[in-house]
């Protein structure tokens, strides 16, 4: 078994030493003001032991990695039937990028481009009681851990600035593949991405993936099947425009968000997550990609 904290405080220093720690996202005002000082990673091995170093306890906003959980509750609820209403193959294109959805009737490239996810969320408006209390309290149930919350403020700061989001709802919802209206659908989706979490937090809540379904409060999610859709999913689109270069560099499934956070998997084996707040130009966390790499390269824990 290697020395992974070893391995993690070597990886940690070495990724600090970087000149270029990227831009923080300015988009989102409330995301503007965090500093980039922030750098933390945490491992979860599938056989429960863990190991963090730097910031891996400090929560952020983990923006577009939710999208993987949203889809997961989508799936669970209404199973194959999501792609009659959204395709599983890379964009190419940034990820609120709405040309293709235009050309491409509607129907939007993956899950997790933001066009994609809004179709989730529409799903999830239709399909719970209760949409946001209930997509939370799965959350907390994922991780076993009751303290997650959204973010009001990162919440309300994407509604008054996602011009974009609320261009892309309406596009889908001219193209018929909107059940709900427009304004519902995006207050959720922007609760969604306001979660907050540490790395800490984002190794449990992902390692049902890692696990065949399981959750960590020993509760199947998924099937095996619907665990393999979704890290295929996650090693072909959950980069941006850059999910090609994080396969060729990394080599995990994974999901990132524009506040910085990372997180990718190696089935039946472990969960990482990162945390640096500084973006590269296709919107991925600068240090947590060199982390990562530096990860799989030392260990030799790849999919490929
Ligand atoms: N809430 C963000 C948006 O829709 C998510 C972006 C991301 O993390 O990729 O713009």
């Amino acid at each position: 078994m290697p020395d992974f904290q070893a391995i993690l405080e070597t990886i940690y220093q070495n990724a600090l030493q970087a000149p270029d720690k990227g831009t923080v996202a300015t988009y989102i005002p409330e995301l503007a003001h965090i500093s980039q000082d922030n750098f933390g990673i945490h491992l979860r091995t599938s056989d429960g032991k863990s190991y963090g170093v730097g910031h891996f306890n400090k929560p952020f906003s983990i923006q577009s990695i939710s999208k993987v959980l949203a889809l997961s509750k989508a799936m669970s609820l209404i199973g194959e039937s999501i792609w009659k209403r959204i395709d599983v193959e890379p964009s190419g294109h940034p990820f609120n990028q709405l040309a293709l959805l235009e050309i491409e009737n509607g129907i939007p490239r993956n899950p997790f481009i933001n066009s994609g996810a809004i179709v989730i969320a529409d799903i999830l408006l239709s399909n719970l009681k209760h949409p946001k209390s209930d997509f939370l309290n799965y959350v907390r149930d994922l991780t076993n851990d009751n303290t997650i919350e959204y973010n009001e403020a990162v919440a309300h700061s994407e509604k008054m600035t996602g011009f974009k989001n609320y261009a892309a709802a309406n596009l889908l919802k001219s193209f018929k593949n909107l059940e709900n209206p427009v304004d519902d659908v995006l207050d959720f989706y922007f609760h969604q991405c306001s979660l907050e979490m540490t790395c800490g937090q984002l190794t449990k809540t992902f390692s049902f993936l890692a696990n065949q379904g399981t959750c960590m409060l020993n509760k199947t999610r998924l099937s095996e099947s619907q665990v393999k859709r979704i890290n295929a999913l996650m090693l072909t689109c959950g980069f941006y425009d850059e999910a090609g270069e994080f396969a060729f560099e990394v080599g995990l499934p994974g999901k990132s968000g524009v506040g910085g956070g990372i997180v990718a998997l190696l089935p039946h084996h472990f969960t990482i997550a990162t945390w640096a707040p500084g973006l590269n130009k296709k919107g991925n966390s600068k240090l947590g990609m060199l982390a990562l790499e530096a990860f799989t390269s030392q260990t030799k824990l790849s999919i490929f």
